[in-house]
């Protein structure tokens, strides 16, 4: 079984799957991790927006903040166990996957064939990455055909809207504590007020939610 997740940001995949990810590991399938961005412009956006706390740290350039962020991924990849070489980081520069697209889907095309399981973010939004990353999996994978491969949507910035029966919940109440030791080393994300938030959610989380979806159900529901 092969499973790949997409993370808009590298944090993404904790926030959304962190303890699939665990579970999934544990019983032996091979699972891939994809990080769309290099979040390098988390400080600048989140400066506009009144979420960073500032301190020495956070007084660094984007391309720094960069090269932090790709180093916290390798530590969390190892800290779950997971081998290096199922990462991929597109580096693609946040708010800016639409100047990429080609690129993007020629490269995500060569991951996700003869893939079993598809994670992503939803459809419908407001997160421009989110987004975009939402639409470039989805054309890759149209691209491929993709007919028999399940989708599992997560909503970190939007709404869950997928009906009961599309509704796939997964226990990880076992893999909480492992999660928020992870995510932690999310070190330069710990300044964000809303990432703080999600740490704090991840603590305590018994379930994770995906919305399952097939090629065939594109464009019939709201988060796909
Ligand atoms: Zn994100």
């Amino acid at each position: 079984m092969k499973i790949v997740i997409f993370a808009p940001h590298p944090d993404d995949e904790l926030i959304a799957a962190g303890g699939s990810i665990l579970k999934w590991n544990k019983k032996g399938y091979d699972v891939y991790i994809v990080y769309i961005t290099d979040g390098k412009t988390a400080y600048t956006k989140e400066r506009e927006r009144g979420r960073l706390i500032e301190s020495e740290k956070t007084k660094i350039s984007e391309e720094e903040l960069a090269i932090i962020r790709s180093k916290e991924i390798d530590e969390v990849i190892s800290f779950l166990g997971l081998p290096l070489e199922n990462i991929y980081k597109l580096n693609i520069p946040s708010h800016f996957i639409k100047d990429f697209i080609n690129q993007a889907i020629k490269r995500i095309k060569s991951i996700i064939k003869n893939t079993d399981l598809i994670v992503l973010p939803s459809n419908n939004n407001w997160h421009e990455d989110h987004q975009d990353t939402y639409d470039i999996v989805v054309s890759a994978a149209q691209k491929l055909q993709l007919h028999d491969v399940n989708f599992y949507g997560y909503a970190v910035y939007g709404e869950n809207k997928a009906p009961k029966d599309k509704l796939i919940e997964i226990q990880v109440e076992k893999y909480s504590k492992k999660i928020h030791q992870a995510f932690k080393l999310y070190e330069s994300q710990l300044c964000i007020t809303h990432v703080l938030d999600y740490l704090h959610q991840v603590k305590s989380r018994k379930t994770e939610l995906f919305g399952v979806y097939k090629l065939i159900d594109l464009g019939k529901y709201y988060n796909f």
